[in-house]
């Protein structure tokens, strides 16, 4: 609950361009936020939707926090018919669009007043706080910070009522955080705040908040044995930091569900000879508890997660796609924004961009893929979050054969039990094809001309079977400066099953700033109308063009053929 919104990044929704520059303000204040803007009416958006209401109510589903630069009211109507719905509510804000006033909205227990005070920091403005024990006590007691959890909500609300009626205060263990709140404390109070890690039910009159300063160590536990130990040590859920596993384990989905189950994050660590070793290692100050298999720590203090054990690292071999924004995959924009490095070759790391001040980037040379490949294993094996940037698709003439080759060639159990995973993107052939109309829309077959990793005898022969089989063919890689005169032959060899009419596509640049898309026929095409940046579609016998109205060109393959004679 509280807390957890805040990690996700929130969306900054704008209507027209006279709130951009606002907007831009915003996210430099929340750097990982993305622009929303309205289809056909804000350029330079990150990401559009056609349909304000229809997209807040989305965003606010996903427990997106939603910065809204209109009016209060817009939002207010557009939510209404979702906010009877339970669930995680996300802070919701309402910021003029020339940044003169923050209004917090919703989300008063995933810190939207956090939020509001942030921005109007940054813009300048005070922020409309109207939440009566923020403003009486200057802090939201029912939202304590990063660190720790409240026991019970209802009974919370209960307990703050009575404050803001009037009730004195009395605080029992360690709340460093209300040192400046102006609570009404009194020593002789019949109300308590109480803070610690036990399991039990809260009295009438007290607020109950749970330190996250628990851990549990495993071997490989699964959710109910977890869920036991803590039990049988009188411990409340809530007061869990972590769970420690040992590293063998540390691609059992097992354990990650139970991780998952219990809102924690997972851990891992080389468990010398028990979990209660591993644990001791991890958390030597803290109080150890042990039992059959598990282990428990407790700590004095809330546990910084971050500095037990490790986590399971991660690496995604992403495509960018052609380079335009919008034809780049939620997928990867969501893994760009939690990399902690991005390697790739450095025109595409830029197109990745931008990034944050703490994400590192590893820009090399496009032919030191293998030395890549395995710089992205050794930085994942030590539970950094890696992604490996391609052009296009990273499974098409990419880095994702690579990192796999890598891997197959190692022994290093780290790199087997790292998170991989490939992330799709559009293949330059695909959205070449799509704005030429429809010339692979019946079977095809891609080749890359280069004959860096095989032989030119193989590509011939290829190209020959392909040509022969009346396949329409995508050339990736169709020429480059050290092998100008194959792009030549190649023709020679496809003018031999086909026509001269035949309709070829060239797509330059497609998706990046200068653009340029060519259609031709095989008798007129030459090399020197291709050079690297080039998509060459050869159409088969079947292909056909469509004048379109401003004089350019449809290419299409039916999807029907010819009966054979
Ligand atoms: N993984 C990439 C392909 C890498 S091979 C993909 O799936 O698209 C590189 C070749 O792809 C280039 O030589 C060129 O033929 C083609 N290419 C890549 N991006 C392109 C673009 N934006 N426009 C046209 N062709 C492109």
């Amino acid at each position: 609950m509280a807390g957890l919104n805040m990690h996700k990044a929130p969306a900054i929704v704008v209507l027209g361009p006279g709130s951009l520059a606002t907007a831009q303000r915003i996210q430099q204040c929340y750097p990982q936020a993305s622009i929303h803007g309205l289809h056909g009416r804000v350029a330079g958006a990150d990401q559009l939707y056609s349909q304000f209401g229809e997209h807040l109510r989305g965003l606010y589903q996903q427990a997106t926090p939603i910065i809204a630069l209109c009016a209060a009211g817009i939002v207010i109507r557009s939510l209404a018919c979702v906010l009877g719905e339970k669930g995680d509510e996300p802070p919701v804000l309402a910021v003029a669009e020339d940044g003169s006033a923050v209004v917090p909205l919703l989300g008063g227990l995933s810190g939207v007043n956090v939020m509001a005070r942030e921005l109007g920091a940054a813009l300048d403005v005070a922020a409309a706080i109207t939440t009566s024990g923020e403003l009486r006590f200057g802090t939201c007691l029912l939202n304590p910070p990063q660190g720790y959890a409240l026991a019970d909500l209802e009974q919370g609300k209960r307990f703050v009522s009575d404050l803001l009626a009037g009730a004195a205060v009395r605080i029992e263990g360690d709340a460093p955080w209300l040192q400046q709140a102006q609570l009404p404390a009194s020593q002789a109070a019949q109300r308590t705040i109480h803070v610690g890690p036990r399991a039990r039910p809260a009295h009438r009159d007290e607020l109950l908040i749970h330190p996250r300063s628990v851990v549990v160590g495993t071997a490989g536990g699964d959710l109910a044995s977890i869920r036991q130990a803590l039990q049988q040590a009188g411990i409340a859920e809530a007061a869990l930091a972590c769970v420690l596993a040992d590293e063998q384990a540390m691609a059992d989905s097992v354990l990650h569900e139970a991780a998952q189950a219990l809102a924690v994050p997972l851990r891992f660590a080389a468990k010398p000879t028990d979990v209660a070793d591993m644990l001791a290692t991890a958390l030597p100050t803290a109080q150890l508890i042990e039992q059959t298999g598990v282990a428990i720590a407790v700590a004095a203090q809330p546990v910084q997660v971050h500095s037990i054990g490790q986590r399971r690292g991660r690496l995604a071999v992403v495509g960018l796609g052609p380079g335009a924004a919008e034809l780049m995959v939620p997928a990867v924009k969501a893994e760009l924004a939690r990399a902690d490095d991005v390697l790739g070759y450095e025109t595409y790391v830029r197109m990745a961009g931008p990034f944050r001040d703490d994400q590192v980037l590893h820009c090399t040379d496009n032919r030191e893929e293998m030395q890549r490949a395995r710089h992205a294993f050794e930085l994942a094996a030590q539970g950094r979050r890696v992604v490996v940037v391609s052009s296009g698709d990273p499974g098409v003439f990419a880095m994702a054969a690579a990192v796999l080759e890598a891997l197959d060639a190692s022994s290093d159990p780290a790199w087997h039990r790292v998170d991989l995973e490939m992330l799709p993107g559009v293949s330059a052939s695909l959205a070449t094809a799509a704005q030429a109309g429809a010339p692979l829309g019946h079977d095809f077959c891609v080749m890359s001309l280069s004959d860096n990793l095989k032989p030119w005898s193989i590509i011939e022969k290829r190209l020959a079977l392909a040509a022969q089989a009346d396949l329409v063919l995508a050339f990736y890689n169709p020429i480059s400066r050290s092998r100008p005169h194959q792009l030549g032959v190649a023709l020679d060899v496809v003018r031999q099953y086909r026509e001269g009419s035949t309709p070829v596509v060239l797509g330059r640049d497609i998706g990046r700033p200068g653009q340029t898309l060519k259609v031709v026929s095989l008798a007129q095409l030459r090399p020197d109308m291709v050079d690297m940046r080039t998509m060459v579609l050869i159409g088969s016998s079947t292909t056909r063009t469509i004048e379109r109205v401003d004089g350019s060109q449809w290419v299409y393959t039916p999807r029907w053929y010819p009966e054979p004679r």
